[in-house]
């Protein structure tokens, strides 16, 4: 499973950070957990689908919660979806979602099917599935608040062929009753048990969403020996008067359930705008309980890696940039693009932001080798620094030098000319070992926290 954060502000968002919203991918489907406005331009950001979507649980009707509910809708209808979706809340979940689409005149192209949670459970099981549950408890808020556990049903364990074979167990249907736990009697007789050849069954993953509670008993059973718990962490503990007064948490209580509940990783979420260096919060949650992680918007966190190897794939190839000679194009990149020997007065060339197209000046310098060739590491047009040889940018020294007479107007031609017809002239280009032009490696780190994946 992944957990993708949306959105990870509380009531006020922030110019970078959205209202609540967060997404699970499991085997091609996504539940999302609640639904703030823009939470499905975050799906879009992230690379998730939206026609994935397969259940909405709604936490609460706080309106940051789930404002992006009904735009989300309006898309699937417009996407023409088909497949029934699930949508989980509080009671009143359905009116609500039924008096807009009357409002609007709309009606959907795909069934619904309303969970709604009576203020009065302990504990309700939500979803029921094959290979998954969902849970829904009630949290501690200024209102009804619901948080959720998705839990995968425990897989079968491994079938051990070769002891099986060695048995004599060759049919389908053999296999079949010995992993369902059956035991099963041969032709001549033989009974055989399922423990026998079927391995112990592996558990399933859990994650739980936890947002807006005080500390309440309520959190920690529904994150006991969860895999990821997401859980709010609104203020830091100088503020826990006022956490308490609103019914949130601080961060060192999110750390607190993540300690009690045995969880392997703590995420935090829902962040006070007032916080904009949020590394007080993970600091402080870190002090009680240290597999915490501060939710990245967009930046998916996988409950085991292994498990979801080929999923998703870097796009790019990321480098050490601490070491000058790795090939990233600010670096100059040992010369990589420089050509035909020109001396750069200023040495190392190191500071050009990126090369140019390779332009083979040489053959117009007279006597070259006096300037540094733009095939490389960029233009310098102040090349007054190097002495002899032509090539001078200031046409009347390359005159009075002997150089090139028209190489500036030459170049300056040239360079219009390359900028206006060529459609790929904004592209940093590189010469190979065989001085082919090619485009270079992406061998650039990231600038944003989703182009570095494609999409799942
Ligand atoms: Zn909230």
């Amino acid at each position: 499973m992944i957990v993708v954060p949306l959105g990870i502000a509380s009531a006020t968002p922030t110019a970078i950070r959205h209202l609540p919203a967060v997404a699970l991918w499991r085997e091609g489907s996504v539940f999302l957990f609640d639904c703030g406005e823009n939470a499905q331009m975050r799906m879009l950001q992230a690379g998730l689908k939206r026609s994935k979507i397969d259940s909405i649980f709604i936490s609460h009707f706080d309106v940051d919660h789930y404002s992006g509910l009904m735009g989300l809708i309006s898309t699937l209808q417009l996407q023409r979806r088909d497949k029934m979706l699930n949508i989980v809340g509080p009671k009143g979940i359905k009116e609500f979602v039924e008096w807009n689409l009357n409002f609007s005149g709309v009606t959907l192209s795909f069934e619904v099917n309303f969970v709604e949670v009576e203020e009065d459970i302990e504990e309700q099981r939500v979803l029921d599935e094959d290979d998954f549950y969902v849970e829904a408890r009630p949290l501690k808020h200024k209102r009804f608040c619901l948080g959720y556990r998705f839990q995968e049903k425990d897989k079968p364990g491994k079938v051990d062929a070769d002891k099986a074979a060695s048995l004599g167990i060759t049919e389908d249907d053999q296999f079949k009753e010995l992993k369902a736990g059956n035991d099963i009697t041969l032709e001549d007789g033989t009974v055989i048990e399922s423990y026998e050849i079927v391995g112990h069954p592996r558990p399933g993953d859990s994650f739980a969403y936890v947002s807006d509670t005080e500390y309440c008993p309520n959190s920690v059973k529904l994150a006991m020996n969860t895999n990821i718990l997401y859980h709010e962490a609104t203020f830091s503990n100088q503020l826990a008067d006022k956490a308490r007064e609103t019914g949130h948490s601080t961060a060192s209580d999110a750390a607190r359930v993540a300690t009690e509940a045995q969880t392997k990783l703590l995420v935090l979420g829902h962040f006070s705008a007032r916080y904009t260096n949020l590394h007080v919060l993970l600091k402080e949650a870190r002090d009680g309980f240290y597999p915490t992680w501060l939710a990245n918007e967009l930046r998916p966190i996988f409950t085991d890696p292994s498990h979801e190897r080929g999923i998703v794939e870097a796009k790019v190839e990321l480098k050490d940039l601490t070491k000058p000679d790795e090939g990233n194009y600010r670096g100059g990149g040992g010369g990589r693009g420089r050509s035909h020997g020109g001396r750069d007065s200023r040495g190392g060339g190191n500071r050009n932001f990126r090369s140019r197209k390779p332009r083979g000046r040489d053959d117009r310098g007279g006597g070259g080798g006096g300037y540094r060739s733009r095939g490389g590491g960029g233009v310098r047009y102040d090349n007054n620094r190097s002495s002899g040889g032509g090539g001078r940018y200031d046409n009347n020294r390359g005159d009075r030098y002997g150089g090139s007479s028209d190489y500036n107007r030459s170049d300056r031609n040239d360079d219009r000319r390359y900028k206006n017809d060529d459609p790929d002239r904004f592209k940093p280009r590189y010469k190979n070992d065989d001085n082919k032009e090619e485009m270079p490696k992406r061998s650039i780190s990231p600038r944003t926290s989703y182009d570095d994946f494609d999409r799942f």
